[in-house]
């Protein structure tokens, strides 16, 4: 048996053993497990096929620890964002992000995904940076995350990115693990190249990224390609320079065969230069990439600004010319701080 009291540490064996102590047919373990990792059950009363009398012992001696909802904003665009609350009472943030049809229905279904509470990177254009860290999430927390969304639109869930709170590379191997229960046939069945790991740069989560077996996507928030705006934008990231990041990216490349993503927030006269765009051409020169631009979301306190248009289409169209692929993502959720670089739990309402 596990030494954690946390229903969901428990194996389908684990879950026969404690069965067996309650006096209770193997076969309602399985029955359990079921609920738990395929229909991802949020309560016990859920459980229909399992006797009331066993429903309340086992929510006495496993509680499910589940999160609620304390706060959810709809879009205009569509776009959910979530503030769940932990079992611990930290509040997270998740964000589910549906793309339509011609017909109006989901075609696709993106979620944002947190992998720590708060964030100790401090990202000038971040909100969240600004809050400070307070603890790693587990696996179990961040496909409760999957859940919510999947549950709230009655919809399969096709995509997820780690780019909601948090370094991801920070909490290796919770977020790893993470990334192949999404991928689990058995679970949500994602495919692995629409499960995208997002991370600052971190060069030891790279290089392990490269050694696992899945084809999971990897972005890096490149945001400057010259050292010292890169350190003023980015802070955490001085100890890990963008000439060895270069390196780092290329042994990925070659090791995996895979196209990274070079993510970049357009910031009015922040990092919009024409020598801004110059560097980031010879950054991205050599490596299997594709670059995502993506005008800067306001965050309040914030002077930072987002590039005019006129600007991000002459980004595109000299990176496309000079042959590295680009694209601009286009924001969402903005107008309910859903978008990125905006989440920071903001209430709709005075909740706490
Ligand atoms: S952008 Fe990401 S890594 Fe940077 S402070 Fe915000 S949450 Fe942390």
């Amino acid at each position: 048996m596990p030494s954690s009291t946390y229903v969901m540490d428990y194996s389908l064996t684990d879950l026969e053993h404690l069965f067996v102590q309650l006096n209770q047919p193997r076969f309602r373990a399985k029955q359990l497990h079921d609920w738990l990792h395929c229909k991802h059950a949020f309560s016990y009363e859920e459980m229909s096929n399992l006797p009331k009398q066993l429903r309340e012992i086992l929510s006495e001696q496993l509680p499910l620890n589940k999160p609620s909802v304390a706060d959810r904003q709809v879009s205009s665009d569509g776009t959910r964002k979530y503030i769940l609350r932990l079992h611990d009472g930290n509040l997270v943030e998740t964000v589910g992000l549906p793309s339509f049809d011609s017909h109006g229905e989901i075609k696709r279904l993106t979620v944002c995904f947190s992998t720590q509470v708060g964030c100790a990177m401090q990202c000038a254009f971040c909100a969240t940076g600004k809050e400070g860290f307070t603890r790693n999430i587990s696996s179990w927390e961040m496909l409760d995350q999957i859940a919510v969304v999947e549950r709230d639109f009655d919809h399969r869930v096709t995509n997820v990115v780690a780019m909601g709170q948090g370094e991801p590379f920070l909490n290796y191997d919770e977020t790893i693990s993470a990334l192949r229960k999404m991928n689990d046939e058995t679970r949500f069945n994602i495919g692995a190249r629409h499960i995208t790991v997002s991370t600052c740069g971190v060069f030891s989560g790279i290089d392990k990224l490269s050694d696992e077996p899945e084809q999971f996507t990897l972005a890096i928030s490149l945001h400057s390609a010259i050292q010292d705006i890169r350190n003023a934008l980015m802070p955490k990231m001085e100890n890990q320079p963008l000439r060895q990041l270069k390196k780092v990216l290329g042994n990925y490349i070659r090791k995996t065969n895979r196209r990274v993503t070079i993510e970049y927030l357009l910031i009015k006269d922040i990092n919009d230069q024409e020598e801004d765009l110059n560097a980031l051409i010879s950054f991205a020169n050599g490596l299997l990439c594709h670059v995502n631009l993506l005008p800067m979301n306001s965050v309040e306190g914030s002077e930072l600004q987002p590039s005019d248009s006129v600007t991000v289409d002459h980004w595109v169209q000299t990176l496309n010319s000079k042959g590295i692929e680009t694209t601009i993502r286009q924001s969402r959720g903005s107008d309910i701080s859903g978008a990125c670089g905006q989440l920071k739990n903001q209430w709709t309402s005075d909740l706490s």
